[in-house]
């Protein structure tokens, strides 16, 4: 029996800082399932799954983390798989397409760019994600930090997301993620080209930190097409820059929940990158009884703050934390459909 334990600090962050902003009823853009089983090497390629409340994460343990974390809103979302190196990738797709269709929840489908496309349409057919989901983790041939959008998920699975009409569920490599040029240059091509494929930049683009947002507002394209996710983001730099100057209709609320989220530190800027800081990390000055919360909530917090700072009016907020992504999966929502 695992119990999620909530301090006054979480309850008092919760309900001063984040809960005034959240309509009752949430869609959670971006989670995942972890299924130990299919991770031998869990320990070392995810360490911070190693606490019995963020592994073994099958969909009843995301609800319960949804209900500790959200109490006052009736949750639903997209659902994923993990994406570690040594993921036994079959057996996880399965186990996620096995719990989330009866639920009629969206799921994605892991994919690496050596998967065999008739193989990989095969399974689009007989599961039915909703979403197909690389990592840089399985590129090949260069290191992973260098990755194009293409390396990540080359051109004929993108051709059959958008014969499909599927998602794509971005985390970009490079330094500087969506503010990096060849990047920008080829999401707004590919785009285009696809354009009944749907491409969903993670983490803001993968924009940690404000100066990459800011570079990525200046040239990304708006198209029907581009949406972006506020996963994992506990930056209010980042989520000024995009509420102000991208189109309130593409942004997704979504938490990356459980692993990545759901411990106690925050992703932090450090100069011109970011870091995963845990609460054990942090060598605490003055003796203050005050601990870390959830990165979750940090997340949440600076969303929350930039959101009454920009003064987003209540039908925009609805927007971003459950029309928007409802709309994009409402195909999926349905139970025997499509
Ligand atoms: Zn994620």
């Amino acid at each position: 029996m695992r119990t999620i334990t909530l301090t006054d600090d979480d309850r008092s962050i919760y309900h001063t800082e984040i809960a005034p902003w959240l309509p009752t009823r949430l869609f959670d853009a971006h989670t995942h399932l972890l299924f130990n089983d299919c991770h031998p090497r869990l320990a070392e390629t995810m360490p911070l799954a190693n606490d019995p409340l963020l592994d073994n994460v099958d969909l009843p343990w995301l609800r319960a983390w949804w209900k500790a974390l959200l109490p006052d809103s009736e949750v639903r979302g997209m659902v994923m798989g993990f994406p570690t190196v040594d993921v036994m990738m079959p057996e996880e797709n399965r186990l996620v397409a096995g719990q989330c269709r009866p639920e009629a929840l969206p799921f994605a489908w892991l994919v690496k760019p050596s998967d065999d496309l008739s193989q990989l349409e095969a399974d689009i057919q007989e599961f039915k994600p909703a979403v197909l989901k690389p990592y840089m983790c399985f590129v090949e041939g260069k290191p992973m930090n260098d990755a194009n959008v293409t390396d990540l998920i080359p051109e004929g699975q993108l051709a059959l997301a958008d014969k499909y009409g599927l998602a794509v569920m971005l985390h970009v490599a490079k330094p500087q993620g969506m503010g990096d040029a060849d990047n920008l240059a080829d999401i707004n091509r590919l785009a285009a080209q696809y354009p009944q494929c749907q491409f969903i930049l993670a983490h803001c683009g993968r924009c940690f930190i404000t100066p990459n947002a800011e570079r990525m507002v200046e040239t990304l394209h708006r198209a029907d097409n581009i949406w972006m996710d506020t996963s994992a983001v506990c930056d209010a730099g980042v989520f000024l820059t995009v509420l102000k100057h991208y189109d309130r209709k593409k942004i997704l609320f979504g938490t990356d929940l459980v692993t990545a989220v759901a411990f106690r530190g925050n992703y932090v800027r450090m100069g011109l990158s970011w870091h995963v800081c845990t609460d054990e990390m942090v060598s605490r000055q003055g003796g203050t009884a005050h601990r870390s919360t959830f990165a979750a909530y940090e997340g949440l917090a600076a969303l929350c703050f930039a959101l009454r700072f920009l003064e987003v009016p209540e039908e925009e907020r609805n927007d971003i934390f459950y029309r928007n992504g409802e709309g994009l999966f409402q195909r999926f929502l349905e139970p025997n459909t499509p």
